[in-house]
């Protein structure tokens, strides 16, 4: 695996590597590797792409200033991980790379996207993430791009962003399934952060969303959702969110006869972790 850590070397290496047909498949991560990014790495090999992925800790997309600060960095580890997938090449740039003195922040129009959801609760959020996305796109500019449905959201805005910048042609989107521990939680960077009795706790978010998918035909849809959130306080975490909205709208859902998805959002402490589920 070969690391750059300049925007220019990386972006020139890349050009020679397509001239040989080479086609370039990007994993966008912010590092604290786990099976879950390592699966995004797996399926760009599978394709027979060259595949990029880059770590960086992106700044302008924390609205909480104490979740960036503590938001877990394991680049060793990292780096192993990466070179035992078949990661062909791992960009890990300085925030200069990023945003140089140059850099003028654009705003992008993510409409009702930005009010829901995350987007309510984690205000710039998704300006922060489209932000970072559009110049890891400008520098790499991949044939494919790999996320994972475990930021439902997240996946949404990023196929906006490619709308809104005309890339929606040149990038073709991957969406790979969420991977989970065998306790069902969702992997994610920040259960890094929890311990063993939160990392229990932590469960039961993925246990409310599965109860409400195993419970659709019997519950209204309010029902569903209060019981789910019950459960969570129960267990002591507090909830910002448990919706079950329209999968491609996201918006508020009353039957079940349209495409469906729960989203959550639940505090285990202070570590605010998501999950979500399609449910039909
Ligand atoms: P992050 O490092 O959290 O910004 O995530 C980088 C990419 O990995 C994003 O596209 C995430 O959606 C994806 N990802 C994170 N956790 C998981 C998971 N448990 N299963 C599948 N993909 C994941």
């Amino acid at each position: 695996m070969i690391i750059f850590k300049s925007e220019k070397e990386l972006a020139k290496y890349l050009l020679r590597q397509k001239s040989f047909e080479k086609k370039i498949g990007f994993v966008p991560t912010m590092g604290a590797l786990h099976d879950g990014h390592l699966s995004l790495i797996f399926a760009a090999k599978k394709a027979q792409e060259l595949c990029v992925c880059s770590i960086f800790v992106n700044p302008h997309q924390f609205n909480n200033k104490n979740d960036f600060i503590r938001y877990p960095i394991t680049i060793e580890k990292d780096i192993e991980y990466l070179i035992k997938a078949g990661c062909d090449i791992l960009f890990l740039p300085h925030q200069s790379e990023i945003y140089p003195k140059s850099f003028q922040a654009k705003h992008y129009d993510l409409g009702n996207l930005e009010q829901v959801l995350e987007g309510k609760f984690r205000p710039g959020h998704f300006q922060g993430v489209c932000q970072v996305v559009d110049r890891l796109l400008e520098i790499v500019v991949p044939d494919k791009l790999y996320l994972g449905q475990k930021d439902y959201q997240q996946c949404m805005v990023i196929k906006r962003l490619l709308d809104l910048t005309n890339r929606n042609k040149k990038v073709a989107l991957h969406i790979a399934p969420t991977i989970r521990e065998k306790s069902g939680l969702a992997m994610s960077s920040r259960n890094l952060r929890l311990s063993k009795e939160q990392l229990y706790k932590a469960v039961f978010i993925s246990k409310a969303l599965f109860f409400i998918k195993d419970h659709l035909a019997q519950l209204s849809i309010e029902q569903l959702k209060q019981k789910a959130e019950e459960d969570l306080r129960e267990q002591g975490l507090e909830v910002d969110y448990i919706e079950i909205v329209n999968a491609e709208t996201l918006k508020s859902a009353s039957n079940v006869n349209q495409p469906l998805v729960v989203l959550a959002a639940a505090y285990v402490g202070d570590v605010r972790l998501i999950d979500n589920l399609v449910l039909n």
